[in-house]
């Protein structure tokens, strides 16, 4: 079973990946963003926090993140394996999730990290907004989301990379072409 995080800025497709890498594994994709759009649909506490900060491009704060995914994993199908899209997003995260799997004396494999130039993400997720009227693909929100990648997310990467498991993959392109990429990068890593 696989233990697997994805990660890549705002419009890179990540998401998208995630359902396809995911299913070729055998496992839940857990997106922290679509966990708390869920919420914020359904109007649960959580969900009303979480709102506002989505609505501005802000991080919701840590605490109440790991809180909601530990109890994502806890759910049968994720007892063994999951591709995490969207987790961890910032170095305390890291440590957070480091703890989680130790509990369960698990350990991650691979950290699939897209990259995209900065235009085409912007261009990408204008036309999102248009498809799928996501409250935070307005301009300014995704230029803040952009900026939080660059000043908090890149760190995640630094730290993965420096545990060698980050598999860095180029995000533009035909999306299968970008899924055959990412399965073999990871199956590559897991043989060895
Ligand atoms: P994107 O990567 O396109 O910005 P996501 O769907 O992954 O979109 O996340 C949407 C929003 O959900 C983020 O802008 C943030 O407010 C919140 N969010 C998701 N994951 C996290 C996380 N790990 N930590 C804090 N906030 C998060």
């Amino acid at each position: 079973m696989a233990r697997i995080i994805i990660m890549g800025p705002p419009g890179s497709g990540k998401g998208t990946q995630a359902v396809h890498i995911a299913r070729h594994f055998g496992v839940p994709a857990i997106s922290t963003g679509d966990l708390f759009r869920a919420h914020a649909r359904d109007k649960t506490a959580l969900g009303l926090e979480a709102g506002g900060y989505m609505d501005r491009g802000e991080f919701v704060p840590d605490h109440v993140t790991t809180h909601m995914l530990k109890q994502r994993l806890e759910d049968v199908d994720a007892a063994n394996g999951f591709l995490l899209d969207g987790y961890p997003r910032t170095v305390i995260q890291i440590g957070a999730l480091d703890e989680l799997l130790a509990v369960r004396g698990q350990a991650l494999e691979a950290v699939l990290a897209l990259t995209v130039p900065d235009e085409e993400l912007l261009a990408r997720m204008l036309l999102r907004a248009k498809e799928q009227g996501r409250r935070d693909d307005t301009e300014d929100v995704i230029q803040r989301r952009l900026e939080l990648y660059r000043d908090e997310t890149q760190a995640v990467l630094s730290a993965y990379l420096q545990r060698g498991i980050l598999l860095t993959i180029e995000g533009s392109g035909e999306r299968e072409n970008i899924t055959t990429a990412a399965i073999a990068a990871v199956e590559k890593a897991l043989a060895s």
